[in-house]
């Protein structure tokens, strides 16, 4: 029997896991910098939290989650999303008595969607995603758009989305703009899709998402919410544009935005690829959800981004090339030489070179060669010779110079210095 991955699986071999690497190095870097704590969340939870949390009127809830009865006749989901998994365990940990508010948390994590497999849509994918809960203040959420654009930035790909964002306001006024939407929604009704005509009654807002052609040229013409706001909402979303106008974060504005999950209010925004059809990460605020979920009132905003897409456009734009897979030294011996090499390798290792050695025990020709293939930056040799004289002789493999130094971790350390800067 061929035993083969599932659909919609994939396995991430050591060429791409140097980009997943890089990704997660720059995710822990921002984060760090901005004080935001990791957290990290069970796998699978009760079912029940994703359909009180998402809305059992979702996609996700409705199409899409991993639901299974474990061996204790409990209804478990393998997690869909993680913004719900993080806000059960804010509350369950009594997270807003132990840490200072706002409590700023990322996360990166597995996630499980029974999809329709298709380019950078997979069954089990992978998210980054930052949660700050405990201010009401426009601008947190400028907060989560500047760390998630920061990340684009640094891995080169904020030229390559397009940032739109909108206001789905708050109950009150949504509420008000649903009646409207559905006043000039009801005479196309019949023109429309199957999804849309239950949507009607049971999510209306969300038939502005719909992907079928002729459901989208009429809701072309529909009324925009940003035109419904009311006074508190208009004035949150003014002051949002105007400092993402300050900070010279590009966006655009779409009323079309809504999101698919059912716990936004106010700010939503999404990142979208300019050239795959793709979108990248989306977020909002959900100043309903803790308490949907049983904890105190608590406002709160976040994002996610999906990091299989992230490493899908570094890949398509060849940025991976820009990631340095840098071996630093090579340490050249015999198997006489080898141990005593040991001690300075393992030294510069902890200072943080990257150091490979001769485990091959090969010729002197082949260990050059493998230096070689592995872009090694420096070669040490240490003969029989060398060692006996307290020597070694460097190479630096870009110029080709060759010398010998003492043998000494400040005299090889020095030599790499230089030649760097
Ligand atoms: P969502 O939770 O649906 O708003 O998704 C947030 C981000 O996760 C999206 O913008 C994608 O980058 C990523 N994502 C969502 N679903 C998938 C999937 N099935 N496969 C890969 N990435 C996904």
């Amino acid at each position: 029997m061929n035993i083969t991955r599932q659909k919609g699986c994939k396995d991430i071999l050591p060429d791409e896991v140097k980009i997943w690497q890089y990704i997660e190095k720059n995710i822990k870097e921002i984060c760090d910098s901005y004080n935001i704590k990791e957290i990290r969340t069970p796998v699978f939870e009760a079912t029940e939290l994703y359909a009180r949390g998402v809305g059992d009127e979702t996609d996700i809830v409705n199409k899409e989650m991993y639901t299974f009865l474990d061996k204790g006749n409990r209804s478990i989901t393998l997690r869909p999303e993680l913004t719900a998994g993080v806000v059960r365990a804010y509350i369950e940990n009594g997270l807003s008595s132990k840490i200072i508010s706002p409590i700023k948390l990322w996360y990166t994590g597995n996630m499980y969607r029974y999809e329709k497999m298709q380019k950078g849509r997979y069954r089990e994918f992978n998210q980054f995603g930052v949660e700050i809960f405990g201010s009401d203040s426009y601008l947190a959420d400028i907060e989560t758009i500047k760390i998630s654009s920061e990340l684009l930035r640094r891995l080169n790909l904020l030229d390559k989305v397009i940032l739109s964002i909108n206001s789905i306001g708050c109950e009150n006024c949504r509420n008000e703009y649903i009646q409207k939407l559905k006043e000039f929604e009801k005479p196309y009704l019949d023109q429309m899709c199957d999804t849309c005509k239950v949507r009607y009654n049971k999510n209306p807002l969300r038939m502005l998402d719909c992907k079928e052609v002729k459901c989208a040229k009429i809701l072309r013409d529909a009324p925009v919410i940003t035109d419904c706001l009311c006074e508190d909402c208009k004035n949150d979303f003014e002051k949002l544009k105007d400092g993402l106008n300050k900070l010279d974060i590009k966006y655009i504005i779409d009323p079309g935005i809504v999101r698919g999950l059912d716990y936004y209010n106010k700010t939503v925004y999404e990142y979208v690829s300019k050239d795959l059809e793709l979108a990248v990460g989306g977020g909002g605020r959900y100043d309903k959800l803790v308490s949907t979920i049983g904890g105190a009132k608590t406002p709160a905003v976040g994002f996610g981004i999906g990091m299989d897409r992230l490493v899908l456009l570094i890949k398509e734009y060849e940025l991976d090339k820009n990631i340095n897979e840098v071996v630093d030294i090579y340490f050249l011996t015999d198997e006489d030489t080898y141990f005593e090499s040991l001690k300075y390798v393992d030294e510069l290792r902890k200072l943080g070179y990257v150091v490979e050695t001769n485990i091959n025990n090969k010729s002197f020709n082949a260990q050059f060669k493998y230096a070689n293939k592995v872009n090694a930056k420096f070669v040490v040799i240490i003969g029989e010779e060398e060692l006996n004289n307290n020597e070694c002789s460097i190479k630096n493999m870009d110029t080709g110079i060759q010398e010998k130094i003492k043998l000494n971790i400040d005299s090889i350390k020095e030599k790499i210095e230089n030649a760097w800067i």
